[in-house]
């Protein structure tokens, strides 16, 4: 089954086309990434496997154009991979936010798309952009099979005392204000793997999965299910991330705001875009800058990340006594998989745990989906490649499939 992967944002868009013959026997055949849509000039990557990259500058007023341009280069004679766009069966889109209203993947109908208009209100920038792809594919592609794949659902199965905030209660009865975690399919993923890696049994496990990229969440996952995530009511909460702060004390926000004169929009974009690594260390987002400048003794990148490390190993601490033990601890996204110094800092001290961590095999390690720990730690450690698309081409797949 062909499969088109759409995670649309604002202004970009990024699909891949996978062919899935099963959940794990697919190939990738094409992916890209059109950007600066709705600016004066837009740009379109298109890029087959083991093939150079194609880009063409043209402008892109809006989400239709861009992924009917999209389905053009798919069908291109040099740069497409299907003959017709008949060979696509099926649509999977990102979807940031799915409330309360998603538990898994979904379908998408009249019912869907109306649900999760009703939470664009918790992801005001994501949801809508979402929303525009699934219209612009109605619009293209009228009887195609769509399925809506959520950053949150997997972190429904959180139990009330963990999503909660003790704020006044009709804040949630009104808002809806609670936990609700995000990298949801990355996590689901990652743990599946690397249990499968290990040779661990998923349904009777204590696995603490760490996605440590731009953006970061680690979550308690037990037999399977995720009990406890880092990220809450938006991304912002939990670790130190790229340009977000991570969790703060909200006082520090009403403080600034009466110093600083700030608006809620001010002090959003502070926490969001300018805090973080980039914040603490007043030169870079980027993990590799930090680490190269804490290498070369400046005392802020050295600061920025090692609250990171020491954020990471508060929560693993924090999650092994919320489940009661610990199993496994996972790595993965940009940081995980290819930082052996933030690994090996994560699980510093964390013997009286159970780790028994190979430094040297860890140090070898980047991009690939490797055993950490020695082979009589009690806790494996290991560091494996997540594939949100993948997921996502599954999800819709598996149901489409059923209907
Ligand atoms: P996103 O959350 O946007 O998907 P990624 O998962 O791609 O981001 O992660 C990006 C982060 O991974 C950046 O901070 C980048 O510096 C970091 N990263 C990538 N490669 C390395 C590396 N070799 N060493 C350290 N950090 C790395």
């Amino acid at each position: 089954m062909i499969i088109l992967v759409l995670n649309c944002g604002s202004s970009s868009l990024k699909y891949q086309v996978l062919d899935m013959k099963s959940d794990n026997d697919y190939s990738l055949l094409a992916k890209g990434l059109v950007e600066r849509i709705g600016e004066p000039m837009g740009i379109y990557n298109h890029q087959l496997p083991g093939k150079d990259k194609f880009s063409v500058e043209k402008p892109v007023p809006n989400h239709t154009v861009g992924i009917s341009k999209v389905l053009e280069l798919l069908t291109d004679k040099s740069l497409g991979v299907i003959s017709s766009l008949k060979e696509i069966e099926a649509v999977g889109h990102r979807v940031a936010h799915g409330g309360e209203y998603f538990s898994g993947s979904a379908a998408i109908d009249d019912e869907a798309i109306s649900k999760i208009e009703k939470c664009a209100e918790l992801a005001p920038l994501h949801n809508p952009a979402n929303l525009l792809g699934i219209r612009a594919v109605q619009s293209l592609m009228p009887e195609i099979p769509q399925v809506a794949v959520f950053d949150t659902s997997f972190h429904q199965t959180i139990p009330d005392y963990a999503y909660m905030y003790a704020i006044p209660y009709e804040y949630y009865q009104k808002y809806k204000i609670r936990r609700y975690g995000f990298h949801g399919t990355s996590h689901k993923y990652v743990a599946k793997k690397a249990c499968n890696l290990v040779g661990m049994d998923i349904s009777n496990s204590k696995i603490i999965t760490c996605h440590l990229g731009n953006g970061s969440s680690i979550t308690a996952i037990k037999n399977g299910r995720s009990i406890d995530t880092s990220m809450g009511f938006t991304p912002m909460e939990g670790l130190v991330m790229g340009t977000r702060s991570g969790s703060v004390d909200a006082g520090v926000v009403t403080f600034l705001e009466e110093k600083e004169k700030l608006s809620a929009a001010e002090i959003n974009t502070i926490l969001n875009k300018k805090s973080g690594l980039l914040g603490v260390s007043q030169a870079s987002s980027d993990m590799r800058d930090i680490e190269s400048g804490a290498g070369s003794g400046n005392a802020n990148a050295a600061l920025a990340q090692e609250m990171l490390f020491y954020g990471i190993r508060k929560f693993i601490g924090a999650y092994a006594a919320a489940m009661g033990g610990l199993d496994m601890i996972v790595f993965t996204g940009g940081i995980g998989e290819n930082s052996s110094t933030t690994r090996e800092q994560a699980c510093e001290e964390l013997e009286f745990l159970g780790v028994d961590f190979d430094k040297d095999v860890n140090r070898a390690v980047r991009g690939k989906d490797v055993i950490l720990s020695t082979p009589s730690s009690k806790v494996k450690v290991v560091a494996v490649t997540t594939n949100e698309e993948l997921v996502i081409a599954q999800d819709t797949m598996n149901i489409v499939k059923n209907k």
